[in-house]
Formats: structure tokens, C-alpha cells, sequence
């Protein structure tokens, strides 16, 4: 039951020594409106979506329940005003265009965007996402995007060598002390990365079972 995954994930976090807070954060791509009611239930405030579309769907039927919704999937061009207007977080930041138009299409109304560059950190060529040695130059420009704030980097490292790649995070995130954010773990690392210094885990099968 998505109840009880929901208290041992909880538990799983509280068992990891660590002191900075961690914010349990909800995948919920794939899944029915009703699967996150039921963790809407127990209290779950945190969601991620990766495709837009089906989010859209999801945003608008769960309105008015105080959720916070996190957008962590590839974003093309024509998908940032949708994002901008119906999400609170990005951690999937991968090119300075991308956050330019974000920037843009932000709704004045609304808070700034909350925004996290998505980090290669193995240097994957199959993957999207900032290489380190990008990441100085492309936070200079953020500083005149008056609609986001950079909060910090979102990463998903190799498997194989994860415990490697979160730490280099934790080395990396230390050296912008005005960077607070650093979202990494998922259902079958989340003790490595909060130990690395994690403060979001982003967390699918684990809460709502595996996805088919
Ligand atoms: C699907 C997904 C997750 C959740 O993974 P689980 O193994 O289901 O916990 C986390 N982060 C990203 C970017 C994802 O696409």
C-alpha cells in the first residue's frame, strides 16, 4: 500500500545519519490521480513529474490541495511555458535556453521559479545535462534571470559507480555557498546520497511500486 511505502521511506531517511534537512520528494510519472491521493493523504506535499502532459492532467485535478510540484524530465523548447506556469521547481536545467525562456514565460503573479542545473556528472555521453568544468560559466548568466533563483543541481549518476559521483556532488555544491540544493538518490541509493549530502531524494517505486 502507497500509505505504508510512503512511512518506510520516511523511516528509511530518518535512519541515514545526516544533519542537513532532506525534502522527500514524490515521483509520481506514471502514476493515477488516485495513486497520489492516497499519498496526498498521509501528508505527501512533494511531487515530480518527467512528461508534461500527463502532469498538466494531474496539476489541474489535484488544484487547491496546497501540492508543490517539482518538474525533473528533458524539456524541449516549446514545453518551458506550460512548466513555467504550473510548476514550482526544474531540476532538469540543462542549457542556458532553456532557463532563458523559463525566465521569460514565468507568470509575474507567481513566486520566481525554483531552479536546479541538471548535472552529467559521469560524463555520460547518453545523458543531458551540464559538464562540470560548464557549470562556472553557465551560473554567471543566472544572476540577470530576475524570474528564477538558482537553488542548487540535480544529478543521476551511473549505478555503478554512484557512491563516487554523489560525493563529488556534495565537493562540487560546497563551492557556491549561496547554493543550498542538491537533489540526488532515488528508491535504491537514497542512504548514499543522503549521506553525500543530499537535501532532496526523488523517490518512484518505492512509494508507488514498480513502474510497468
Ligand atoms: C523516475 C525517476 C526517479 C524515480 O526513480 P525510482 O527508481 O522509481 O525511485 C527519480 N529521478 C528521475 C530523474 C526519474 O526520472
Amino acid at each position: 500500500m502507497i500509505k505504508d511505502n510512503l512511512i518506510k521511506v520516511q523511516l528509511r531517511i530518518s535512519q541515514v545519519n545526516h544533519t542537513q534537512s532532506v525534502t522527500l520528494v514524490a515521483v509520481s510519472k506514471t502514476r493515477s490521480v488516485y495513486e497520489l491521493q492516497q499519498a496526498i493523504d498521509v501528508g505527501q506535499q512533494h511531487f515530480a513529474e518527467n512528461y508534461l502532459q500527463e502532469a498538466l492532467i494531474k496539476i489541474n485535478h489535484l488544484k487547491g490541495q496546497n501540492l508543490i510540484w517539482h518538474f525533473i524530465g528533458p524539456i524541449q523548447s516549446n514545453k518551458t511555458l506550460k512548466i513555467a506556469k504550473n510548476f514550482d521547481w526544474v531540476h532538469s536545467i540543462g542549457r542556458l535556453k532553456i532557463a532563458q525562456r523559463l525566465n521569460d514565460q514565468r507568470p509575474k503573479n507567481l513566486p520566481k521559479l525554483k531552479v536546479l542545473l541538471q548535472i552529467n556528472i559521469d560524463n555520460e555521453p547518453t545523458k543531458s545535462g551540464v559538464l562540470v568544468g560548464q557549470i562556472d560559466e553557465l551560473i554567471t548568466h543566472f544572476e540577470s534571470l530576475k524570474n528564477l533563483t538558482l537553488r542548487g543541481f540535480m544529478c543521476v549518476p551511473n549505478p555503478f559507480s554512484s557512491a563516487q559521483s554523489f560525493s563529488r556532488m556534495e565537493n562540487i555544491i560546497k563551492q557556491y555557498s549561496n547554493l543550498d540544493v542538491l537533489s540526488m538518490g532515488m528508491s535504491h541509493d537514497l542512504e548514499l546520497a543522503i549521506e553525500n549530502g543530499a537535501t532532496s531524494v526523488r523517490i518512484g517505486a518505492d512509494i508507488f511500486g514498480k513502474r510497468t
